[in-house]
């Protein structure tokens, strides 16, 4: 059919289906507004089609096979066999199954889907551009828009994600056979979460980072275990190197090479040149939003560092019925803190008194082991002026962590001296993505260190070392020494 140039109206109009935009739809929906959701790609967004969904997905095949070859200490003996295309049809199963859920639901509430590119004409107005030949575009006016059109992999010099030995984050969770090597370029949390599903298939990996540690931004206490299983698996580190470019070999496979990171007051740094044979190597170097497609300016709407959209606490931006949410709004880049910025938009769209709070954003990283903190750091807190306390339960100490076989790393709280209130946590161990979530209750709620003690957790549980890692910061833990 073609799409001839029609105008039509919406009172919301939301650009983006990811998690920051459907939500926003479905709430604005919930709330008997008349809403038109715009998706160019494929509902879910990054997160459902190619990000936090096919990671999870391999990262628990992955580990499903680790543990099944690993676990002689439990009597069991085991060879499993990767079958790669199976994998990736099951994983491909479970987004599919995800993302037309979100279509069902955006149905279910009255959204409007409409399939096609937006870009701004004017403050009111969006051009929708169909894809495919001779689908044309429409015309779309509208009273509200919420941007949520998100980030996409940045690129860096010389290392092209069209071409076929460089892969960006979504190549890599689709790809048909498994690499005998990979140079992953960059350890922050996706390149260390991916680095570990290969390093589980049988892949020789080398991260290369120019700064001196994985895991930029988190504490080093928290980064330990994760680094040292790292090792275990097998996985090489080159810190303080810059990939700069990469050759064909004669043989199969290409040379990356990189140079001595520069410090950082800027200056070249010294070292000799690395080079790194390989089969592919995977840029992940971090996202930038995608907010210069969109023609912004046509509609008023101003830009700040890096190209994020700067918003208010009301998710307003510069343009006040002009709203933008999720990552193409500013860090954390999470998928959650997309989803309820989504729903703080369309519930201020409807005259609700809500507002945007990132006090309580838990932030996980889905590494071997995983990490997952929420609210304050020890040192956040006291630079907030809190006179803070903190207390500490090991996993080693857990009766359920041992019988997991996983009992590396900890639970730490850390609380308001004065009043015991909690203000923030982190956790790196087995299930640390699901124990951050009481955590992130607790400070919700304004609960105290008493209050998390003094409920009664199942035994044996790995939540119970949430409850003895308050009962350490009141000196009262009964399963590790207090100090
Ligand atoms: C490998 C990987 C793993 C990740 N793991 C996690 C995780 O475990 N937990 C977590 O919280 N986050 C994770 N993330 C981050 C998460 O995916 C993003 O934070 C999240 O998807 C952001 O949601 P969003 O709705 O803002 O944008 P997106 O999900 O990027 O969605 C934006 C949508 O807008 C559409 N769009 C863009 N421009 C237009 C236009 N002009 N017209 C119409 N449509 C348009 C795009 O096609 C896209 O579908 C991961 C990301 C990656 C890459």
């Amino acid at each position: 059919m073609v799409v001839g140039d029609v105008t039509t109206g919406t009172d919301v109009l939301v650009i983006g289906a990811g998690p920051a935009g459907y939500v926003a739809a479905i709430r604005a929906g919930q709330l008997d507004l008349d809403v038109t959701l715009v998706e160019k790609d494929a509902y879910g967004g990054t997160c459902l089609n190619y990000g936090c969904i096919p990671s999870k997905a391999l990262i628990t095949a992955t580990d499903i096979a680790h543990e099944a070859a690993t676990a002689e200490e439990m009597g069991i003996h085991a060879d499993p066999a990767i079958d790669l295309a199976g994998m990736i049809e099951w994983k491909d199963g479970v987004v599919d199954q995800l993302t037309s859920g979100v279509e069902k639901l955006c149905k279910a509430n009255q959204v409007t889907l409409l399939e096609g590119t937006a870009r701004f004409v004017d403050d009111r107005t969006v051009r929708v551009s169909h894809s495919g030949e001779g689908q044309g575009s429409e015309t779309l006016e509208f009273e509200h828009a919420i941007v949520a059109t998100g980030s996409r992999p940045i690129e860096i010099p010389n290392f092209e994600f069209d071409d076929e030995p460089v892969l960006n984050s979504r190549q890599a969770l689709a790809v048909d056979s498994v690499p005998d090597s990979l140079v992953v370029v960059g350890a922050g949390y996706i390149g260390m979460e991916l680095a570990s599903v290969f390093a589980k298939l049988g892949t020789d990996v080398t991260v290369l980072e120019m700064l001196d540690s994985i895991l930029p931004g988190y504490d080093d206490d928290l980064k330990r275990p994760v680094k040292k299983r790292a090792n275990e698996l097998g996985i090489d580190f080159e810190f303080g190197y810059t990939a700069t470019e990469w050759r064909d070999r004669e043989a199969d496979g290409i040379r990356v090479i990189a140079e001595p990171a520069s410090t950082d007051g800027g200056e070249q740094a010294t070292g000799d040149q690395l080079t790194l044979d390989t089969d592919h190597v995977l840029v992940a170097v971090g996202r930038e939003p995608v907010s210069d497609t969109l023609a912004l300016e046509a509609a008023g709407v101003e830009t700040a560092d890096r190209g994020f959209i700067e918003t208010d606490s009301r998710a307003r931006t510069n343009v006040n019925h002009i709203f933008a949410v999720g990552d193409v709004a500013g860090e954390p880049m999470l998928a959650h803190k997309g989803s309820m910025e989504g729903q703080v938009a369309a519930e201020v769209i409807a005259g609700e008194p809500t507002a945007i709070d990132h006090q309580a954003m838990p932030a996980v990283v889905f590494t071997d082991p995983e990490i997952a903190t929420v609210g304050m750091t020890e040192t956040e807190a006291e630079e907030a002026g809190f006179e803070t306390v903190t207390g500490q339960f090991p996993f080693r100490a857990s009766g359920r962590a041992l019988t997991t076989g996983d009992a590396d790393g900890f639970v730490k709280v850390v609380a308001d001296d004065a009043d015991g209130y909690v203000l923030g946590a982190s956790i790196v161990g087995p299930e640390a993505s699901e124990l951050i979530a009481e955590l992130g209750l607790a400070i919700e709620l304004g609960a105290t260190l008493e209050d998390v003690a003094a409920t009664v957790h199942a035994h044996p549980t790995l939540s119970e070392s949430v409850m003895e890692a308050a009962e350490n910061a009141l000196g009262h833990a009964i399963h590790t020494l207090n100090r």
